[in-house]
């Protein structure tokens, strides 16, 4: 094996010389001749021309055309893609496949297809390692995949307004079963709806880093980090999500992402229940009253948590087209849904994760205002005009605001309609707030070097820039306030 040819050179020419292989040896037996026999005829051993049979070896032409005339075909015949017959094209796909790394990491023996392995065996071990690279792959979700499948999740749920029936259903079967009084959710609650299922909560200071809970589901207990805050509260509810919407291990990146979106619509479900919150919104639309923050006080819940409840509930329940954004302070949205025709900045998939916001929209402005209170805004926008209410909140990765919005029309129903701040955006239009200002362009262009800091959330695709995830105009105006 001295001689061999290693697998460095790429599994298609190694393909290509074990397909060329089996049709030498194919013709070779058809012809009835022996491997000392062949061998000798053009000039070889028989221990080469096995090694060239077995694709270990790379012929010389001459050597290729000495066997096409010895075995009686063209030399095109000979260098035929196919494999010869249905057998050595299992033969080559398994060789192939049990050569590949992937194979190579389970520690397991290479199977020889000698002549005494069963067809049935040969099919049944290359369907087997054809899934295995299929989910394999799957797993692997490259950003591309991501981006593909939020955008496909978020037109589904633009399609059914952001309403999930049968998760609304779950939720109220639960609660109907604990004898839910209204009001805020209380820890007591929560446990009585795990307990009505089988489970029981256990709070673990080691839960691995990457975790917010693991579930136990032979001996049904649910690990959280810590124990009674309004976020483990959430979380906690999740994990029954999991277990009443009937989740399995997901097959795939797309089945992942639905399956995260709709636990968190269980949870807001339960902390929000639907009855109690449709009670409050529509008595405040009929008083041209509705606020987001009224939701968070009333189910004590996080602002994010109302206005991502208010979203789920405001078309199907109260007749309102919106939108939602979670924008980080660096202006990247982390996640945006709308049916209200505004228009998200997207990447050419189509994408919206880690895009940059206009500088002009209430998603952005609401970073320099007072904290605290909500703050509400108009902005016109080449899709017409839009009211926003926003509120700003802290995390792990920093500042993000979280932006409910309606279109004018709609502004009517709303607590803070009455505001006068303004303002306007052009975006897409580069001019708008995404190309610096030329004199601060012309000083620094040349001069600047940021680094960009990593970010955080989990499937952004960086937005383009001179340096990817920095914004140009931050850096120019930071340097000239420094060296002024
Ligand atoms: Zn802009």
């Amino acid at each position: 094996m001295g001689e061999a040819v290693p697998d460095r050179a790429g599994q298609g020419e190694v393909g290509d010389l074990l397909t060329l292989g089996r049709r030498i040896r194919h013709l070779r037996t058809a012809r009835g001749r022996t491997l000392d026999d062949l061998a000798g005829a053009v000039g070889s051993s028989a221990s080469r021309l096995s090694l060239l049979e077995n694709g270990r070896r790379e012929p010389k032409l001459s050597m290729v055309n000495a066997l096409a005339r010895e075995l009686g075909v063209p030399l095109a015949e000979l260098l035929a893609p196919e494999a010869p017959s249905r057998r050595a094209d299992l033969e080559i796909r398994l060789e192939h496949a049990q050569r590949s790394p992937l194979y190579g990491q389970l520690g397991l023996p290479t199977v020889r297809p000698g002549k005494r392995v069963p067809l049935e065996l040969l099919e049944a071990l290359v369907g087997l390692h054809d899934e295995l690279v299929r989910r394999a792959h799957e797993r692997a979700a490259t950003p591309e995949e991501a981006r593909t499948a939020n955008v496909e999740l978020r037109r589904t749920m633009r399609s059914q307004d952001n309403y999930f029936a049968d998760v609304e259903d779950a939720a109220a079967g639960l609660l109907e079963a604990v004898a839910y009084p209204g009001g805020p959710l209380s820890q007591r609650q929560v446990e009585a709806l795990a307990a009505h299922l089988g489970y029981r909560f256990e709070v673990a200071a080691d839960l691995p880093h990457s975790a917010r809970s693991v579930t136990d589901t032979r001996n049904q207990v649910i690990y959280l980090r810590t124990p009674g805050s309004t976020r483990t509260r959430a979380v906690a509810l999740q994990a029954l999500g999991h277990l009443v919407l009937g989740h399995g291990e997901p097959a795939g990146y797309p089945e992942f992402l639905r399956q995260r979106v709709e636990v968190n619509c269980f949870a807001a479900a339960l902390l929000v229940p639907r009855r109690e919150a449709v009670r409050l919104l529509t008595a405040a639309k009929q008083a041209r009253d509705l606020a987001v923050e009224d939701v968070r006080d009333a189910f004590n819940v996080s602002y994010e948590t109302a206005a991502h409840r208010f979203t789920n509930l405001a078309t199907h329940d109260l007749g309102l087209p919106v939108h939602f954004m979670r924008v980080h302070e660096s202006g990247t949205i982390s996640k945006a849904y709308e049916n209200d025709g505004v228009l998200f900045p997207v990447d050419a998939t189509g994408a919206i994760e880690g895009q940059p916001v206009c500088r002009n929209w209430t998603a952005r402005t609401v970073f320099e205002r007072p904290q605290g209170v909500p703050y509400h805004q108009y902005t016109d926008t080449p899709s017409g005009t839009y009211w926003c209410t926003s509120s700003v909140d802290l995390d792990q990765a920093g500042r993000f605001s979280v932006s409910v919005g309606v279109p004018f029309v709609h502004v009517k129903w709303f607590r803070g309609r009455e505001t006068t701040e303004r303002s306007r955006s052009q975006c897409p239009d580069p001019s708008c707030c995404r190309t610096p200002p030329a004199a601060l362009s012309d000083r620094w262009a040349a001069h600047a070097r940021p680094s960009a800091r990593a970010h955080s959330h989990l499937l952004a695709a960086l937005p383009p820039g001179t340096y990817p995830g920095v914004d140009d105009t931050e850096v120019y105006r930071f340097l000239e306030a420094r060296t002024r």
